[in-house]
C-alpha cells in the first residue's frame, strides 16, 4: 500500500515536507519513507518499477 503525505493541513496550507511511504501487503515490505516533493516523485516511480521486480510473497494464505 502506497502512502502518500502531501504534507497539507486541513486549511489547504503547506504544513510539512511531503512525505510517502510504500507497505507491500503481500511481501510484508515497507521502503521508505522519504521527504521532500522531489523525493516523493522518485520514490513513487521507483515503487512502482523496482519493487514489483523483487516482491515475493512469504505466503499466498491472503490471496483470495
Ligand atoms: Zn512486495
Amino acid at each position: 500500500m502506497l502512502t502518500v503525505d502531501l504534507g497539507v493541513n486541513e486549511k489547504g496550507h503547506r504544513d510539512h515536507a511531503p512525505r510517502a511511504r510504500y507497505e507491500c501487503q503481500r511481501c510484508r515490505t515497507t521502503e521508505g519513507p522519504v521527504e521532500g516533493s522531489i523525493a516523493v516523485t522518485t520514490f513513487i516511480e521507483h515503487v512502482r518499477a523496482v519493487h514489483a521486480t523483487r516482491c515475493h510473497p512469504t505466503q499466498e494464505s491472503a490471496s483470495a
